[in-house]
């Protein structure tokens, strides 16, 4: 039965002169990690981990769809809600 611990293990050449790892659809899709998606690269003892690098609104603290403004992430809630403060 598969779990999230599944091991996927496929046969790769990391041997390109830029070192590029291809993530394998089935995580991809599990994970729901689209193309030009965040991801976290940490180390443990021995291993390498990719983490999908999760945003929070600066705001508000969700993880709905949204946008970096000046190095900070702001959901499209707060990005509306910001537009209706203007007094000009
Ligand atoms: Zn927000």
């Amino acid at each position: 039965m598969a779990t999230n611990n599944t091991k996927i293990i496929k046969q790769q050449r990391n041997n390109s002169p830029v070192q590029r790892t291809v993530i394998p659809v089935e995580i991809r899709n599990r994970l729901n990690i689209k193309p030009y998606d965040y991801l976290e690269i940490f180390t443990t003892d021995d291993s390498i981990v990719l983490k999908k690098y999760v945003q929070n609104c600066v705001f508000c603290g969700s993880q709905d769809d949204g946008q970096i403004f000046k190095e900070q992430y702001i959901c499209n809630n707060c990005k509306q809600g910001l537009k209706g403060d203007q007094h000009d």
